[in-house]
């Protein structure tokens, strides 16, 4: 159990929400793609769960088009919390450029995440930070944060979550499983 202290209480969420300026983070795990399917309203955005990828799903079938994402699990430096990192393009590409531009994993360096604007609004930009891994006592702290959130998120029996489930576990299989199960979705489409 945690205090609550009310002058910095914010709702608690298992996602990493960006204060405005700048945020220092650091990725522990492999990426994924996942296809999201939810709906804009006038106050906000109604998530509806991940396309199945597969001819029966329900929401494409009512014409829902899903969403691309970009899933990691990230430690937030500044506030020292493990959280999933679930983007759209915008920031989710910026991270992968970086990390094609430098032929690095994003495990191996910090990410500088800025946010300025609001809502609609709202502009994400990814800089890279310090080029080094994570210190044995971060390892420490962020490993059971970490397996929480996988065994919540990640372990849906929804076959076509799997491979995203692999990817992001990263370090328990290796690329051939992970290509596999991609193979096997796109089959299945
Ligand atoms: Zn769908």
């Amino acid at each position: 159990m945690k205090k609550i202290e009310y002058k910095t209480y914010k709702k608690p969420t298992d996602f990493a929400r960006f204060e405005q300026g700048n945020t220092t983070i650091h990725i522990v795990s492999s990426g994924g793609l996942v296809k999201k399917h939810g709906m804009r309203t006038g106050r906000g955005y109604i998530p509806m769960g991940d396309c199945t990828e597969t001819p029966d799903c329900k929401q494409c079938l009512q014409g829902n088009v899903p969403k691309q994402k970009w899933m990691w699990i990230a430690y937030i430096k500044d506030t020292k919390e493990v959280k999933i990192l679930d983007v759209g393009a915008m920031l989710g590409d910026a991270i992968c450029k970086i990390a094609q531009e430098k032929n690095k994993d994003p495990q191996e360096f910090d990410i500088i995440v800025s946010k300025v604007g609001e809502g609609l609004r709202t502009k994400y930009t990814a800089e890279i930070g310090e080029i080094k891994s994570l210190t044995e006592q971060e390892i420490v702290q962020i490993k059971n944060a970490k397996q929480f959130l996988i065994k919540k998120y990640f372990t849906d029996s929804q076959s076509s979550q799997k491979p995203l489930a692999k990817a992001i576990e990263g370090e328990v299989i290796n690329n051939d499983e992970v290509e596999k199960g991609i193979e096997e979705m796109e089959k299945n489409k």
